[in-house]
C-alpha cells in the first residue's frame, strides 16, 4: 500500500507524508515512553504516600488501642480515609488477626481481591507487608505499634486503576495540546526545511524538464537552496555549458556535413563545366518522367544534341575556347526551353534535352527548330567569332514504348542521321534509321576483315586532256562483300571516316595504287598521273605519310606520279593540317587537286592561301550548266577563276559528248566522266584508255557530221 502511495505522490507529497508520519510516530513514541515513566513515578509516589498514610493511621490507631478502643472510635479513626478518594477499603485487626473494624468505600473490589492467590498467600503469612500491587489495587498491611510486638494490624486497599487512568487522563489533557503544538512546530520546521531543500530541487527538476522539451541548452538555472542543491544546480549548469558547446559544435559539423552533402550532390549530379545536370542526374529524371508519362498516357520527347565540328574548334582554338563555347551554347539552348524542360550535358559535346508533356512530335520539332535558329547567331569568345551548330536527334516516348534505353538509342540514331544528312539539322527518329544504323554497324565491323580477305579492289577512271590525251587516272575504291554485296564508296567511306577505319582503307588503297603504278605507266606511252582520294581524317595521323613512303620505296615509284585529291570541305575542315601536309607533298613532287569544288564554301578567299594545283569542278555544275543560264555562268566563272589563279581545271561527271564539247570550248583543261570511260579494273584499263581517246576524237567527228 505504501508503495502505491509512493507512486501517486510527488516529491512534495512524499516528503510531507514521510515527515508527518515520522513526526507523529516519534511524538507517539516519546509520549508512550513519557507516559510509562510518568506511570512508574506516579505508582512510586502513590505507594510512598500510601505507605506513609498507612503508617500515620497505624500510629494514630496505637493511641486508640492504648485506651481500649471501641468500635465507634475505630470507625471514626478509619473515617480519616474518607478524605482519600482512592482508598477503597481499610481493615483493622487486633494482634490475633481478628477483624476489629472495617472501612469500606467500594467493597466490591475487595471480593475480587480475596480470591486472588497472591493476596491469599500474603494474608496467610499473618504479618505486615509493604505496599503491594495486586490486580488493580495496592494493598498495604502495617503493624499497629511496635512491629515486633504489634497491638494490631491495619490493612488498607488503595484503588490503583482509577488514579492511574485519572492521572493518564490528566496527563493527556495537559500534554496533548503540547504534543499538537510540537507536532505543528515540527511540521512547520519540516515544511520550511522542505522549502529550503526540496523546492530548489523541484525547481531544478522543472528546469531540466524545460531544457529537455525546449532542447535549448543555453538556458541556465538560477543557483539556490542548500549547498548540496546549489552544487547540483551549478553542476547541471556546467553540464549544460558542456552540452551546449558540444551541441553547437555538433550543429556546426551538421551544417558542414549538410553543405558537404549538397556540394557532393552537386558534384555527383551536375556538370562542373556548364553547371547543367549530368548524365547520371538526367537519366534519373528521365526515368521518372517516363513513368509518369506512361501512367498518365501522355507523350514526351528527348533530344540528343551534338555540337558540329567541336573537335576541330578545340584543336584549332584550344580547349579553353572549346569550354567557353560549350558554356555559351548551353546558355543559348536553355533559352529555347520551357522551365520544366531539362538540358543536361552527357559529356564532351553531347547534350540531352528532356521535354516532358509534349502533345506531339510537331511541338518537339518546333523546339528543335528554335535551338537551330538560336545557334545561327555567331558566338564571340575572346578574339574569335564562332559560327557553330548542333545536330539534333528527336525521339518520342510513346514511339519508344516508354523504354528509356530504346528512347535514348532512337534519339542517338536520329542525331547520327542529322550529322550525316547535314550538320545543324534536326531529325525525328524513324524506324528506317535503325535499319541504316544496323547496316552502318555491319559495315564498320567488316572493314578490317574485308581488307584481309581482299574484298576491296581499285578501279581507275581516265582523265582526258582538252587536247585528247589520257593524262591521268583517278583511283576509286570498290568493295565486294560476300554477305553485303557491292557496297558503294559513297556509303562506306563516310562510315569508315566516322568509325575511325578510314586510315586502314587509305593505307590499303595507297599501297594498291602505288603497286599498280608500274602497270598503269606501261599502258600509256607517256607519263601519267594517278589521283588518290584522301579524307580529312587521314591528315590527322602520321600513318598516311609513313605508309606512302614505305609503299613508294617498296615499289620503287616516284611520288611525282601521284596526285592527292581532297574535297574542298575536308581541306577547309583541317585547314592548317592540310596546308602543311600538301605543302610537304608538293615539295616532294606530287600535285594536289581540290575535289568537288564549288559544293562546300561560298567564300573563295581561301584559294589564295592554299597550295594546290588543280580545281576539280563538281559534277553538278557540268550537269546544271545545260539546265540554266545562271549555272552555266557559274561554271564559266569557275573555269575563268581557275585560269586566272594559274590552276589546272578538271571537270568531273562528263557524261555526254555535248558536255565534253562545251567544257572544252569553255577552256576546261581536263575531263573525266562516263562519256570517256567509267572507272574500270586494272585489267581493263588499256581498253579504257583506248576508248577514251576514241571518244575524244568522236567529239569532233560527230560535230563535223552534224
Ligand atoms: P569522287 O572523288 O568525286 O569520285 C568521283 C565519283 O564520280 C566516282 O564515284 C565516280 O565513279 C563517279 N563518276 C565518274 N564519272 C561519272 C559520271 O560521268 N557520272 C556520274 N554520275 N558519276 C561519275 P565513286 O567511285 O562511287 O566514288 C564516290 C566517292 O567516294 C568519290 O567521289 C570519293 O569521294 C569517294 N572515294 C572513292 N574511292 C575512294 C578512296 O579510295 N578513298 C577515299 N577517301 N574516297 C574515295
Ligand atoms: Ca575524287
Ligand atoms: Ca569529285
Amino acid at each position: 500500500m505504501l508503495s502505491g502511495v509512493h507512486k501517486k505522490l510527488g516529491i512534495r507529497g512524499k516528503f510531507l507524508f514521510i515527515s508527518t508520519l515520522s513526526i507523529v510516530l516519534c511524538s507517539l513514541a516519546v509520549f508512550m515512553v513519557s507516559l510509562k515513566e510518568y506511570e512508574t513515578i506516579y505508582i512510586d509516589s502513590v505507594k510512598n504516600n500510601l505507605e506513609a498514610l498507612v503508617a500515620n493511621v497505624a500510629d494514630d490507631l496505637l493511641f486508640t488501642f492504648s485506651e481500649d478502643p471501641d468500635s465507634f472510635i475505630l470507625k471514626n479513626k478509619l473515617l480519616t480515609f474518607e478524605r482519600y478518594e482512592h482508598i477503597l477499603y481499610a481493615d483493622v485487626y487486633d494482634a490475633d488477626w481478628n477483624l476489629l473494624e472495617r472501612y469500606a468505600k467500594t467493597p466490591a473490589k475487595a471480593i475480587h481481591l480475596i480470591e486472588n492467590p497472591k493476596y491469599q498467600s500474603l494474608i496467610a503469612q499473618k504479618a505486615p507487608f509493604p505496599v503491594t500491587h495486586i490486580d488493580d489495587v495496592l494493598v498495604s498491611m502495617d503493624a499497629i505499634g511496635n512491629p515486633k510486638f504489634p497491638v494490631g494490624y491495619l490493612e488498607v486497599i488503595h484503588d490503583f486503576n482509577q488514579p492511574i487512568s485519572n492521572s493518564r487522563h490528566d496527563l493527556l489533557i495537559k500534554s496533548v495540546p503540547l504534543v499538537l503544538l510540537i507536532l505543528v512546530i515540527s511540521l512547520i520546521i519540516s515544511w520550511s526545511m522542505f522549502k529550503r531543500i526540496v523546492t530548489p530541487l523541484i525547481r531544478l527538476s522543472a528546469f531540466t524538464q524545460q531544457v529537455k522539451h525546449s532542447r535549448n541548452y543555453t538556458l541556465r538555472h538560477a543557483s539556490e537552496g542548500v549547498s548540496e542543491v546549489l552544487h547540483l544546480s551549478q553542476d547541471i549548469n556546467a553540464m549544460l555549458e558542456t552540452i551546449n558547446q558540444e551541441h553547437q559544435l555538433n550543429q556546426e559539423q551538421n551544417k558542414k556535413l549538410r553543405q558537404q552533402q549538397i556540394s557532393m550532390f552537386h558534384l555527383a549530379n551536375y556538370d562542373h563545366l556548364t553547371d547543367l545536370p549530368n548524365r547520371r542526374y538526367v537519366m534519373e529524371t528521365l526515368k521518372q518522367y517516363l513513368l509518369s508519362a506512361q501512367r498518365h498516357h501522355t507523350d514526351m520527347a528527348i533530344f540528343f544534341l551534338n555540337v558540329d565540328r567541336f573537335k576541330d574548334i578545340n584543336d584549332l582554338m584550344g580547349h579553353t575556347i572549346g569550354d567557353d563555347l560549350l558554356r555559351h551554347l548551353s546558355q543559348m539552348m536553355v533559352r529555347c526551353l520551357r522551365p520544366k524542360d531539362t538540358l543536361a550535358r552527357l559529356g564532351g559535346d553531347d547534350f540531352l534535352v528532356v521535354l516532358p508533356d509534349l502533345p506531339d512530335s510537331g511541338t518537339a520539332k518546333q523546339v528543335a527548330q528554335a535551338i537551330v535558329d538560336q545557334l545561327k547567331t555567331p558566338i564571340t569568345i575572346g578574339q574569335w567569332e564562332i559560327q557553330t551548330s548542333v545536330s539534333i536527334g528527336i525521339a518520342m516516348a510513346k514511339a519508344s514504348d516508354f523504354d528509356i534505353d530504346t528512347l535514348i538509342s532512337n534519339a542517338d540514331i536520329a542525331m547520327s542521321h542529322s550529322k550525316t544528312v547535314g550538320k545543324g539539322s534536326y531529325h525525328l527518329f524513324k524506324p528506317q534509321m535503325l535499319r541504316q544504323k544496323r547496316r552502318t554497324l555491319q559495315i564498320i565491323n567488316r572493314i578490317s576483315t574485308a581488307i584481309d580477305n581482299h574484298e576491296f579492289f581499285l578501279v581507275y577512271q581516265p582523265k582526258v586532256s582538252r587536247q585528247g590525251a589520257v593524262i591521268g587516272f583517278e583511283a576509286l575504291i570498290r568493295w565486294k562483300s560476300p554477305d553485303l554485296g557491292m557496297i558503294a564508296p559513297s556509303e562506306f567511306i563516310p562510315i569508315a571516316e566516322n568509325g575511325g577505319k578510314i586510315g586502314e582503307i587509305t593505307s590499303w588503297m595507297l599501297c594498291q595504287a602505288i603497286q599498280d603504278l608500274a602497270i598503269i605507266q606501261s599502258i600509256c606511252a607517256h607519263p601519267v598521273i594517278v589521283s588518290v582520294n584522301i579524307s580529312s581524317k587521314d591528315l590527322m595521323t602520321a600513318q598516311l605519310e609513313s605508309v606512302l613512303h614505305q609503299a613508294l620505296s617498296t615499289h620503287q615509284q616516284e611520288i611525282s606520279h601521284l596526285q592527292f585529291e581532297i574535297t574542298e570541305s575536308s581541306y577547309l575542315e583541317k585547314f592548317d593540317l592540310a596546308n602543311q601536309f600538301f605543302s610537304r607533298m608538293r615539295a616532294l613532287g606530287s600535285s594536289i587537286a581540290l575535289d568537288d569544288f564549288g559544293t562546300g564554301y561560298s567564300s573563295l578567299s581561301y584559294l589564295n592561301r592554299i597550295d594546290i594545283d588543280t580545281l576539280k569542278i563538281d559534277r553538278q555544275f557540268v550537269v546544271n550548266s545545260f539546265k540554266s543560264d545562271k549555272d552555266a555562268a557559274v561554271l564559266n566563272a569557275i573555269l575563268a577563276l581557275s585560269q586566272q589563279l594559274g590552276l589546272h581545271s578538271c571537270c568531273e561527271g562528263v557524261e555526254t559528248a555535248k558536255h565534253a564539247r562545251y567544257l572544252i570550248e569553255q577552256g576546261c583543261d581536263s575531263l573525266q566522266g562516263y562519256y570517256f570511260s567509267a572507272p574500270v579494273p586494272l585489267e581493263n584499263l588499256a581498253q579504257a584508255v583506248h576508248t577514251s581517246v576514241q571518244k575524244y576524237y568522236q567529239l569532233f567527228i560527230h560535230e563535223r557530221y552534224i
